[in-house]
């Protein structure tokens, strides 16, 4: 009697196909809704014994998932910092091993933070640019742009995050709103950390340098491609390390800092981009540090040496 039974929930499960999504081993875990105040990442997940892969769509920015432990694939998602407080919908996709497919859709909540502001006035002409000027501007534009629109598929980052210098963030902090002469201009998109002229400005985490160059803002800068869609960015640097192409490991020296570019004084600005939006670069380490590496199906975890 027991044996029949048993047999009959083992033909049970190998018939059931579709419904065993629904329930037992094929049971899907989707995130909660996320809400993050403008600047914010969270890092989110999706659970289930027999998963092969997940992929998601946020607007018109694909979030890449990735393999963490077993059962589970992670991602991080953010906020912009010029975000407007909405909710709209992170699209999900699931496939399992069994060849199924799932679809969930996660309500995504930006919500508004009051970041500092400073409203000043300077002298009409006072912030005027020369035609050389605006040209400079424009290929500084144009090098950024390119960069940011062919980022690594990839995850290349481990958690967890470094400070790209031991300095504590200074003033001119992130999300900083600006108003000069009654107009707003673009908010602070990075955060500045002080850091004295010559100090080595570190990778945060692996990575390939998409950008380095000078630039009339920026001053000597570094871009690094996380891959999945993170970048992280560092300016005014008085010297360089790398080159484009060269492929960084977490705590490699990029460069030294300086006062490069438009600044008034020698420090870092560090930002962060993940799928295009633009985040407060410490929420990677605020919110991913206890993150543990992939599943070691592909490869292991190659040791660090932390500086
Ligand atoms: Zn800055």
């Amino acid at each position: 009697m027991r044996a029949l039974v048993l047999l009959a929930s083992v033909a049970a499960l190998l018939l059931s196909g579709e419904a065993s999504l629904a329930s037992g081993r094929g049971k899907i875990l989707w995130p909660k809704p996320i809400q993050l105040f403008q600047g914010e990442l969270a890092e989110i997940s999706v659970v289930g014994a027999d998963l092969a892969a997940v992929a998601g769509v946020l607007g018109k920015e694909r979030i890449g998932f990735y393999a963490n432990g077993t059962a589970k694939f992670s991602a991080i998602v953010g906020a912009d910092v010029d975000a407007k407080p909405a909710t709209s919908k992170l699209r999900l996709r699931a496939s399992t091993h069994a060849g199924m497919e799932a679809r969930a859709e996660v309500p995504f909540t930006v919500k508004l933070k009051s970041f500092r502001q400073e409203s000043f006035k300077v002298a009409p002409g006072f912030d005027q640019m020369t035609p050389e000027n605006l040209e400079e501007i424009r290929r500084e534009q144009a090098a950024f742009a390119r960069v940011f629109a062919a980022p690594e598929t990839d995850r290349l980052w481990e958690a967890p995050f470094l400070r790209p210098v031991p300095h504590e963030e200074s003033a001119s902090s992130f999300g900083r709103r600006r108003v000069i002469n009654g107009t707003p201009r673009a908010p602070h998109s990075g955060l500045d950390l002080s850091a004295p002229a010559g100090t080595e400005v570190i990778a945060t985490n692996h990575g390939k340098v998409v950008l380095a160059g000078n630039f009339f803002f920026a001053g000597g800068s570094v871009v690094v491609d996380h891959g999945g869609s993170l970048f992280t960015m560092y300016f005014h640097l008085s010297e360089l390390r790398v080159g484009e192409g060269s492929l960084v490991r977490k705590g490699d020296v990029l460069g030294l800092s300086g006062a490069t570019g438009r600044v008034t004084g020698a420090h870092l600005h560090w930002g962060a981009r993940l799928a295009n939006a633009r985040i407060d670069p410490l929420e990677l380490i605020k919110k991913i540090s206890s993150h543990r590496p992939p599943a070691p199906q592909s490869e292991p975890p190659a040791i660090e040496t932390e500086k």
